[in-house]
């Protein structure tokens, strides 16, 4: 499916609401394996992102620029500059297709180059990863979003603060999973994409 400035503002103003509506949950996920401010990070960053877009970006490339300078600005921690990171990759990829699998997929290798962390490491990476494959095969849906970020729960952290727990990661789900998670469920939401 091919993405427009409308469909992008309309995606990631679902995200920000989605984000809003649950971030005290995010912050409670990171509590007990990270610092508990995931879902205060996020939502500092989604609102700037909400504000950026009130004014039309004048194409898809300037529109991913926007969110991606936006989100690195605001939202610190891990998961600023990953983010961030992969709005870039998707602004430099919008330059040659438009096309919401493939730009998902630049926005994969991007957290990965970033972060450097693989599938099962218990990061977005795992819901990223099991997700865009089905982005691509136009069968994403609600059920699988929920067990990818639910098959984080028993993965031992390898990236991040909650690496630092070792084993006793175990048994937690993945915050930036989580948050991951709405972006796919807003996605899904977003009527043309
Ligand atoms: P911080 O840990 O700096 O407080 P956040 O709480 O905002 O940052 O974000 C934590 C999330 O970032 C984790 O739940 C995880 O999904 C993600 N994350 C952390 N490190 C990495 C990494 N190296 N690669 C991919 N994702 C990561
Ligand atoms: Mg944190
Ligand atoms: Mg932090």
């Amino acid at each position: 499916m091919a993405l427009t400035t409308d469909t992008l503002t309309i995606w990631m103003n679902n995200f920000a609401n989605k984000v809003e509506e649950n971030k005290q949950h995010l912050s409670d996920l990171d509590t007990p394996i990270g610092d508990g401010d995931h879902g205060f990070n996020m939502d500092r960053g989604m609102k700037a992102v909400e504000q950026k877009l009130a004014t039309k970006p004048a194409d898809l490339t300037t529109g991913f620029k926007t969110i991606a300078m936006a989100l690195i600005s605001t939202v610190g921690g891990a998961s600023g500059p990953l983010y961030g990171t992969a709005f870039l990759e998707m602004a430099k990829k919008s330059t040659s297709t438009e096309d919401i699998g493939e730009l998902l997929d630049a926005a994969l290798a991007g957290i990965q180059m970033r972060g450097g962390a693989k599938p099962g490491d218990k990061t977005m990476v795992d819901v990223w990863s099991t997700l865009v494959p089905d982005v691509k095969a136009g069968n994403l849906t609600e059920d699988k979003i929920k067990e990818s970020v639910e098959a984080t729960k028993d993965m031992v952290a390898k990236k991040g603060r909650a690496s630092y727990l070792g084993e006793r990661s175990k048994g937690h789900i993945d915050p930036g999973s989580e948050s991951s998670s709405y972006l796919f469920k807003a996605m899904l939401e977003t009527e043309g994409l």
